[in-house]
């Protein structure tokens, strides 16, 4: 019950005001967001990379309302590759990017998005890497894919994500599982209505693992993005089923939750990505890995009472 009110908050300017302002939050987003700036994440990158994981960067800041912010958003990815690249991280570390940051939600936001993650996608390529379009709330979908597949026109290996709560995923997945695609599968982060979403946890389970078939089944490469152990197992049956070898798929966590699953899996010679973000407009990634687990918000909570 907490999951949907948080994620309702999340949209809520007042409720951004008062978390981002409280003085016990930073410690806290810092369990998931380690650092607010290009020099801050740098050496978290080579701290997971020398321990046998790879990662995707995501720098936050989905809620733009100037064309403005969508350029300085592009040029923030950019100096993250020139910066990667100087260090020779570029085949470690991939990006994560939100279309909305890009400007899908402006006027014109379709086209300016397209415009802005080109040169990124461009970059990521010439360091030897790639990008993967995450997916947000599903009235931004039909435009994240159409984008995608105009990326991959000439930059075939740029990936995105599905959600296993959508009821259109299923057929998302078969469309994708193409040779050559890089598709990330996770639960869903959004608040979504009954309309478009199984809104059941179990539901979601078990519709995971019908995308997961389809991914392994088919010709692409599947990223598995989920946490959950008994998923996690699922994946490498199906894999072993399917006849993969251990390079022709890998998980994906996201940094600060379950970090000894991530050295597990490295160890056992899986690839392991985790999913690190940084930067300054934190609050939604924020709120989002609070709804997924309410014991982080008593925790939030807790440490705000316990320091007043
Ligand atoms: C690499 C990656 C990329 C993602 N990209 C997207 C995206 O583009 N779009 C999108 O909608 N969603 C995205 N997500 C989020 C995803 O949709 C889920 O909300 C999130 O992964 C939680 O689901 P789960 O599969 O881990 O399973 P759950 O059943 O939610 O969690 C399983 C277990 O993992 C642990 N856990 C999970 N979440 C947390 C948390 N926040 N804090 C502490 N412990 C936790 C708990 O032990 C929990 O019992 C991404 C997730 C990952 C891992």
């Amino acid at each position: 019950m907490l999951g949907p009110a948080i994620l309702a908050a999340s949209r809520s300017d007042k409720m951004r005001r008062i978390v981002s302002a409280a003085p016990v939050t930073k410690p806290v987003v810092n369990r998931f967001i380690p650092g607010e700036t290009v020099d801050q994440v740098i050496p978290i990158v080579e701290d997971l990379t020398r321990k046998g994981l790879e990662v995707t960067l995501d720098v936050v800041g989905e809620d733009i309302t100037t064309v403005e912010q969508s350029y300085a958003a592009r040029d923030a990815y950019l100096e993250l590759i020139a910066r990667l690249a100087g260090l020779g991280l570029g085949e470690k570390a991939e990006m994560s990017v939100k279309l909305s940051m890009f400007g899908q939600a402006l006027e014109g936001g379709h086209e300016l998005a397209l415009a802005n993650v080109r040169p990124v996608v461009e970059a990521a390529a010439a360091i030897g890497t790639t990008v993967t379009l995450d997916a947000e709330d599903h009235t931004t979908l039909d435009s994240m894919f159409a984008i995608h597949e105009e990326l991959r026109r000439d930059f075939p290996q740029t990936g995105c994500v599905i959600q296993a709560y959508l009821f259109r995923t299923e057929a998302d997945a078969r469309r994708l599982a193409a040779a050559g695609s890089r598709v990330r599968i996770v639960k869903g982060a959004y608040k979504e209505p009954a309309e478009v979403a199984y809104l059941d946890k179990a539901e979601i389970d078990k519709a995971y693992v019908r995308i997961l078939k389809i991914l392994m089944e088919g010709e692409g490469y599947p990223m598995i993005g989920s946490h959950d152990p008994r998923l996690i197992a699922i994946s490498q049956e199906l894999a072993r089923t399917a006849g993969r070898k251990l390079d022709e798929y890998e998980f994906q966590m996201l940094y600060g939750i379950r970090s000894e699953e991530h050295l597990r899996l490295a160890a056992e010679g899986h690839r392991m990505r985790v999913y690190t973000a940084y930067g300054t407009d934190w609050y939604g990634y924020f709120m989002r890995r609070l709804a997924e687990k309410p014991a982080n918000l008593l925790f939030f909570v807790r440490s705000m009472i316990t320091k007043n």
